[in-house]
């Protein structure tokens, strides 16, 4: 069924699964996008998420360790050694565990918004059609 809002089409991304009908999976491989939907069929071959997911782990990872690291630093008092033996396996940890439904959001969007060749199935906005 086709969900009602965006961010619905998002959480299918971000959980795996076909934006459109939210059952079927999305991913044949961890990173790597069937070219249609096993359950509704939607062609999943125009998405185009390129390095974007790469980015927004980046982006969340950087966001999520910045007060650890300062914890850590000045409540904990940790030496260099210690902290990064914490650090690094963990933003590593966190980056590749969040590639995945940074993806699947990503593709999730660009159905959404009928990019790349996707093409715009959601009901029209009552509030955005209308005599202008
Ligand atoms: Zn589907």
């Amino acid at each position: 069924m086709i969900p009602g809002t965006f961010v619905q089409a998002a959480m299918r991304g971000i959980r795996g699964k076909c934006p459109r009908c939210g059952e079927g999976s999305l991913f044949r491989k961890w990173l790597k996008p069937r070219e249609h939907c096993p359950v509704c069929t939607l062609d999943l071959m125009p998405q185009r998420a390129d390095d974007f997911p790469a980015y927004i782990a980046i982006l969340v990872t950087g966001h999520l360790m910045a007060p650890l690291i300062i914890m850590l630093s000045l409540d904990f008092e940790m030496g260099p050694l210690a902290m990064v033996s914490i650090l690094v396996p963990l933003a590593l940890v966190m980056m590749l565990g969040m590639l995945q439904p940074a993806k699947g959001a990503v593709i999730a969007a660009q159905w959404w918004f009928g990019l790349h060749g996707f093409v715009k199935e959601r009901l029209p906005d009552d509030n955005a059609s209308g005599p202008a």
